[in-house]
């Protein structure tokens, strides 16, 4: 999650011409005016897709706003520009903004409404879940702290930021698991606040605890056969195991490997814990 590579061959003079045809009666989008949607393109990449006045098309043609608005319905399955959808469909097994649901919808980045002119921009187009999509916020945030980290345009990955907190509670024997984000070394306050804030506004502190339960379940065996068989250290050794696959496989800020990290790092949990976590039968429990 938090990085898509962009599409590799990207011709959105093309994609223009598929929308608006050369020549086509009445004309909608003329060709000098695909030049300047092509300019404001390269200030879309400039600014890295972060809001601003500049990139609203303040002073463009009313018609040519709407046109280029409404050119987004052809992107739709069907339409001619449905190949673009599956090909930005391709880009993500899951979604990149939650790294666990199924990738249902395009997102804008910049909203539509308020940015009509990069409504079929790849770039700001970004494969996504329904829940994630359906979250976001519908007006862009003026306050910098809230933007939107930029899927193709940021990369994040050179930063190892997510945390996930578990703690066994004391009562009920149940695990809690809480998300955070640190500022790693090098990382700007600007891009921290950001990325705490993506957690806020897709709702993950909330969503990743059934994703949490519903991994865990999954890994049930391997957990409690590894305590059985060798004891704390044993799991211990299975969960620093995982964590060191995850990273090669999803990478540091996975949310599956903050997991396993966090529980890596609970000594409650793997000296025991984890079977009420799991909701198992307490080795000394009483199994009348
Ligand atoms: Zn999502």
């Amino acid at each position: 999650m938090w990085n898509l590579k962009r599409l590799e061959a990207e011709n959105y003079r093309e994609h223009l011409d598929v929308a608006f045809p050369v020549g086509a009666i009445p004309e909608q989008v003329s060709e000098a005016e695909k030049d300047a949607v092509l300019l404001l393109y390269e200030k879309y990449v400039e600014k890295l897709g972060r809001p601003s006045v500049e990139l609203t098309g303040e002073g463009a043609r009313a018609g040519l706003l709407t046109a280029v608005h409404d050119a987004y319905n052809l992107v739709q399955d069907g339409r001619r520009l449905e190949k673009l959808r599956a090909a930005l469909k391709h880009l993500a097994q899951l979604c990149p903004y939650c790294g666990f649901g199924q990738v249902e919808e395009l997102d804008h980045v910049l909203q539509r409404v308020h940015y009509k002119l990069f409504s079929i921009l790849p770039l700001n187009l970004v494969p996504c879940c329904g829940a994630c999509n359906r979250g976001k916020r519908r007006v862009p945030s003026a306050n910098t702290g809230e933007q939107q980290v930029h899927v193709y345009l940021e990369d994040v990955s050179a930063f190892d930021f997510l945390r996930a907190d578990a703690n066994i509670d004391a009562v009920t024997g149940g695990l809690l698991v809480k998300y955070s984000v640190v500022q790693s070394e090098g990382m700007s306050d600007d891009l921290y606040a950001r990325l705490c804030h993506h957690l806020v506004e897709f709702r993950l502190h909330e969503r990743y605890q059934k994703q949490v339960n519903l991994y865990l379940g999954g890994l049930e065996y391997p957990i409690a056969s590894s305590f059985e068989k060798m004891g704390a250290n044993g799991l211990k050794e299975f969960l620093d195991g995982m964590v060191a696959t995850l990273i090669r496989r999803e990478g540091a800020n996975d949310w599956r490997t903050a997991l396993m990290r966090g529980l890596a790092e609970c000594p409650k949990f793997y000296e025991g814990g984890f079977r009420t976590a799991l909701g198992l039968q307490p080795v000394d429990g009483a199994a009348d």
